[in-house]
């Protein structure tokens, strides 16, 4: 795999670009800080009298409404939350600049077509991999967070050139720039939140917590080991792989994980995670998102509450409040 590092970057691509962000949230923040900071000209699109508008003015940015932000724009970075898109930029197409670059964090609406943009713009996907305030803060520091990269449409053929400006602007070319498709970058993004990530993750902290609770167990025992210690073994994982991970557990905890780990998670799970992905492939996922948004998101809000209510949560919140470092 191609990784793109600093000197790829064609700068003159966007040489004196004018960039809009709509939205100023995760990423809407750290990418208009970070390209502004790099010497891009950058309005910030945003609902006027909103919540955000007010912190992105504070942070000294122009502030417009997106129909108006991305006028005179030769880039528009859309990164308000997904289910919002489509209608965002039913709004702000007619004033797109002709050959302007459309630029996505993720790729679900222009893979699942839920927005289907102009022939003459060009479009393409930069994806930090990580949270917003990590992308700000490695900016800071002179570092990078890498970055996914991906073209759907290149009406000038620049598009490719103009993207990779855009993750240079970000930092992201100090973290490397990897090379993927819309197809790739949504499905693997969508199959790892949903089957490793958030819901396989959770899912197997709350099983295994309320197995210790059902045996008779303590609550707060059972939390300590199921949800808190999560962090250590992630941690080490996250910078060594398993190699660190094994350098740093006793050695009973190794034979532990290596005798019964495939005990629970085993190749059924693999099956139903294969099923999963098909959902994710086939639009299955996407379609059920995208109607529970049409429909009122009645069955999401449900399901939220549903989850919140787990005992797991009171008592986690009153431990929680006794972890003097986790107060800021
Ligand atoms: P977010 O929920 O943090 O922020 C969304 C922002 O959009 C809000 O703060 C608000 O400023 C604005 N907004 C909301 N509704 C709006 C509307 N109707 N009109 C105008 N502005 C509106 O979103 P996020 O997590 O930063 O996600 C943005 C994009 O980045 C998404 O495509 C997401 O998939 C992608 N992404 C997010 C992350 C992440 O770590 N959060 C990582 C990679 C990619
Ligand atoms: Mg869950």
């Amino acid at each position: 795999m191609k990784i793109y590092s600093e000197q790829d970057v064609d700068r003159a691509a966007l040489a004196d670009a004018r960039i809009a962000v709509i939205g100023y949230g995760s990423q809407g923040r750290a990418h208009a800080l970070n390209l502004r900071d790099s010497g891009f000209n950058v309005v910030a699109g945003l609902r006027p009298g909103g919540p955000t508008a007010k912190r992105a003015a504070a942070d000294g940015l122009e502030v417009k409404a997106p129909a108006d932000a991305v006028r005179d724009a030769d880039l528009v970075a859309m990164l308000t939350p997904d289910p919002v898109q489509p209608e965002l930029y039913a709004a702000i197409e007619p004033n797109l600049k002709k050959g302007a670059t459309l630029l996505f964090a993720h790729g679900f609406n222009i893979h699942y077509k839920q927005i289907t943009p102009r022939a003459d713009l060009d479009v393409v996907l930069i994806a930090p991999k990580g949270p917003g305030d990590l992308v700000r803060r490695q900016y800071e520091q002179d570092k990078g967070v890498p970055c996914l990269i991906a073209v759907a449409q290149d009406a000038t053929g620049t598009a490719f050139a103009r993207a990779l400006a855009y993750a240079d602007g970000l930092g992201g070319a100090r973290g490397g720039v990897l090379e993927t498709t819309f197809a790739e970058e949504t499905e693997t993004d969508l199959f790892g939140e949903q089957a490793v990530l958030c819901g396989g993750a959770t899912e197997l902290v709350l099983k295994g917590y309320e197995t210790l609770v059902e045996a008779g167990y303590q609550p707060e025992v059972a939390y300590y080991e199921c949800l808190h210690e999560l962090k250590l073994i992630v941690d080490l994982l996250h910078e060594g792989g398993l190699k660190k991970m094994h350098e740093f557990i006793s050695e009973t905890a190794q034979y532990g994980d290596l005798t019964r780990g495939p005990r629970v998670i085993d190749d059924s799970t693999k099956e139903r995670m294969r099923a999963v992905l098909k959902d994710v492939q086939d639009g299955t996922f996407a379609r059920q998102w995208v109607d529970e948004n049409a429909s009122g998101r009645d069955n999401y809000r449900r399901m939220l509450d549903e989850d919140l209510a787990h005992p797991i949560e009171a008592v986690g919140a009153k431990l929680r409040a006794r972890m003097s470092w986790l107060q800021s």
